[in-house]
């Protein structure tokens, strides 16, 4: 069994909270709803979302009053990280617990687009699934597919604008997938189940439906940097609309008393660049506007957890260790990534500088790749005209503008952990078998020209 936090602030930097009330809630115990044998997992992976776009992430705009409110409810990760700058890297990490270059080689994303999750691996779908959960995913993303077998372990997979003929350059209706999630619900009824929702928005195009078109200001679904204003209030109108379904999700589980028992998580699988550092969208970088993302953790009332916010740095490559440990199973000791949960039931344990890694972009420079430890972020190569290596103060320079790898000792020591990763995680991958590119369908290759893939 795990113990209570039995020490919290002082100099502590693992865990801040906000406000007396909290404290007192944290008086009130931690036990598990229902014990060591697990509870149900709802994930909602919301495509290409951005932390600081967010309310509870500092966000001057109201996009967010229902993520806000399940983050004052349950726990909030401030430095949480991808592994990748675009989805099906990211997504690969989040299924098998390895980082992106120990699954996929490095290529770029037009050839990248049909490689296969490899079937040799053991998914968290598939480990859940022998460890007694229900599986089932809806995904509205058109990468993340059945062809290349990012379905194993799911007893259930659907394909939300599959299944809505949705027309392929708008959203999918907000509406029909909360139908499909309430469906979903209501079939897997009391059982512990493990449910996946990846929704596509706020992915380009930016296309909100009246009202969230013009929320914040005139909008385009037009890209470039001219119209760089234009786009993020397009952006942000989406922002909004995912976060008023995500409140209606929170909802759909209050309804049924599934609260009670299930662990309610919101992340991304990267973020998106608006011009901060000379390029938009994703897939080019490793800045913050595309590696930094949500991760809002709202469990069972009677974890008692509320309103706190963890500094410490984690990552996608944790949510496999955390995800397993919440259905009750003791996560495979070979996973790199830690069991978040932790991070709060043993504080004093939990690492506060941990090496996290990014790599497998799609752009020009796909070897480029980049490490995080406490404060640092380095960058092997910038993606620019005269590719050069960087190394940014996190804390001091947030915004990623001073490069300071020529004048500090570290720049060495981190080139030489982020090698040693590169290369540990290469041989890893050479273990498994090749597995054949896939032609994917017609339909989801125009589907994904719409979201800008394949141009
Ligand atoms: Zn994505």
């Amino acid at each position: 069994m795990k113990r209570c936090i039995d020490r919290i602030g002082g100099h502590s930097t693992v865990a801040t909270l906000i406000g007396l009330m909290v404290l007192s809630l944290l008086g009130a115990g931690c036990s598990s709803s229902s014990g060591d044998a697990g509870d149900s997992v709802v994930l909602v992976m919301v495509d290409t979302l951005r932390a600081d776009h967010l309310g509870c992430y500092g966000y001057d705009r109201d996009t967010s009053p229902n993520l806000d409110r399940l983050a004052a409810s349950g726990v909030l990760f401030e430095n949480f990280y991808s592994v990748a700058p675009w989805t099906n890297p990211a997504i690969a990490t989040l299924f098998t617990g390895r980082y992106p270059r120990a699954v996929f080689p490095p290529l770029p994303h037009k050839k990248a687009i049909g490689v296969p999750l490899p079937s040799q691996l053991s998914t968290l779908a598939e480990q859940l699934r022998e460890g007694g959960l229900r599986t089932v995913a809806l995904v509205d993303h058109p990468g993340i597919n059945q062809a290349l077998q990012f379905d194993q372990g799911f007893e259930q997979w659907r394909s939300l604008f599959q299944e809505g003929g949705f027309d392929t350059w708008t959203v999918t209706d907000a509406d029909f997938v909360l139908t499909r999630f309430r469906d979903s619900l209501d079939e897997l009824g009391r059982e512990r189940f493990f449910l996946y929702l990846h929704l596509v928005y706020p992915h380009r195009p930016y296309v909100p439906p009246p009202p969230y078109d013009t929320l914040f200001g005139p909008s385009s679904r037009e890209t470039g940097r001219s119209r760089r204003l234009e786009m993020i209030n397009a952006y942000d109108g989406e922002v909004r609309y995912t976060d008023e379904l995500i409140g209606r999700i929170a909802e759909a589980l209050d309804e049924r008393r599934l609260t009670q028992s299930t662990w309610l998580l919101v992340t991304s699988d990267h973020g998106e660049g608006f011009w901060e550092h000379h390029q938009a969208e994703h897939g080019n970088s490793f800045f913050n506007e595309l590696t930094k993302i949500p991760l809002i953790v709202v469990p069972p009332k009677a974890e008692g957890v509320a309103g706190l916010r963890i500094s410490s740095p984690a990552s996608l490559i944790d949510l496999m260790p955390t995800i397993l440990s919440l259905g009750g199973l003791q996560p495979p000791p070979e996973l790199e990534g830690r069991d978040l949960r932790t991070s709060w039931t043993e504080p004093d344990e939990f690492e506060t500088a941990r090496w996290l890694f990014i790599a497998s972009p799609h752009s020009k420079d796909v070897e480029a790749a980049a490490v995080v430890h406490g404060d640092l972020k380095y960058i092997d190569r910038l993606p620019w005209r005269r590719p050069r290596p960087a190394l940014f103060d996190l804390a001091q320079d947030p915004a990623e503008k001073r490069n300071l790898a020529g004048r500090s000792s570290r720049t060495t020591e981190m080139h030489r952990r982020l090698q040693a990763h590169l290369k540990d995680s290469d041989e890893q991958r050479s273990g498994l078998l090749r597995e054949d590119e896939v032609e994917l369908d017609p339909e989801v290759l125009e589907r994904l020209r719409a979201l800008g893939y394949l141009q």
